[in-house]
């Protein structure tokens, strides 16, 4: 109430010809909530649940959990919330979960691979998710992280329905998952694309090793291809597939990922004013031509100059 009496309402994400596109947050923990919403969050688009698992020697109880993800969805009310269970590997290694001496932890048992071999811990989190769920009244959409067959996305899906989750998902952050997206998403209730793992897993390059950072760039076509592709997938299938990585926080490839078909942008909530202007700027025609000129580039500072231009054009 208190910023409400002054400033003008926080418009919902649209392109200038009115189509929406709902600008979400990325959210570490439930405490980043209020601010979220004061910057004009339409919801949630990956709420990460490793806070609630790093800082504890055991799993915490369901009991614990439920409190959190109840916070969590109390700050939302009617609006989307989409959770993702567990994404814990030998890079963030959990005592109770991971062998820390893998040798290539991105490659290794992490996500929803770890999670199988610990279904306990999923079906704990699934289970409290499903409390909290009943106890407020956001719309709960679940998925899983580092989905990268069909065979998982069933499992997963199969097992968070089991468990009353009305919306199940994947993250789509392995090419393998992108390039059989119209699969994945005949199963799945939606997808959301990961494009920091997308990225590195597209290059081999690890996005946390410094001597290759120059890869970890998801304006290059090959990351802008395999995003086409998924969206495609979702096309195909009537299933929404939105962006929940750092590209959605720039705001021309923004409009590029609009343009190639992403239905909703999720994003640190810092980044949400600037997205909102620039998405302001272009029609749906716009945004898929200046996809289009990205697109068809042959690295990622050319994609880059192509957009820009594209997106000049279109003042
Ligand atoms: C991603 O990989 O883009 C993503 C959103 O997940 P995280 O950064 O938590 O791996
Ligand atoms: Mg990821």
């Amino acid at each position: 109430a208190r910023a409400a009496a002054t400033s003008a309402p926080i418009t919902p994400g649209a392109l200038a010809d009115g189509t929406p596109v709902p600008l979400l947050a990325n959210l570490g923990n439930a405490a980043g909530a209020a601010q979220a919403v004061e910057l004009g969050a339409e919801g949630v688009g990956l709420f990460r649940t490793e806070f609630l698992f790093l800082s504890s020697a055991n799993a915490p109880t369901v009991e614990q959990q439920r409190a959190a993800y109840t916070e969590l969805l109390q700050a939302f009310p009617g609006k989307k919330v989409v959770v993702r269970v567990l994404d814990a590997g030998a890079d963030k290694p959990l005592a109770f979960l991971n062998d820390a001496h893998e040798e290539n932890p991105a490659l290794g048992l992490r996500g929803i691979r770890a999670l199988r071999a610990s279904e306990d811990i999923l079906r704990e989190q699934l289970t409290a998710l499903a409390e909290a769920d009943k106890a407020t009244d956001a719309d709960l959409w679940v998925m899983a992280p580092m989905i990268s067959t069909v065979e998982e996305t069933e499992y997963f899906t199969t097992l968070a329905r089991e468990y009353g989750v009305k919306t199940a998902g994947v993250m789509v952050e392995v090419p393998a998952a992108a390039l059989l997206a119209d699969k994945v998403l005949a199963i799945a209730d939606f997808a959301s694309i990961g494009t920091n793992d997308l990225t590195q897993y597209t290059f081999a390059a690890d996005r946390l090793l410094g001597s290759v950072a120059a890869f970890q760039d998801p304006w290059h076509p090959a990351v802008l291809r395999l995003i086409h592709e998924t969206a495609l997938g979702g096309k195909a299938n009537g299933k929404p597939v939105g962006i929940c990585g750092e590209a959605a926080a720039d705001p021309l490839l923004a409009v590029v990922l609009v343009g190639l078909g992403a239905a909703t942008l999720s994003m640190a909530p810092t980044a949400l004013a600037d997205v909102r202007a620039t998405l302001l700027q272009h029609t749906l025609d716009d945004a898929r031509r200046v996809a289009e000129a990205a697109l068809s580039a042959a690295d990622a500072a050319s994609a880059r100059e192509a957009a820009r231009a594209a997106s000049s054009n279109t003042d």
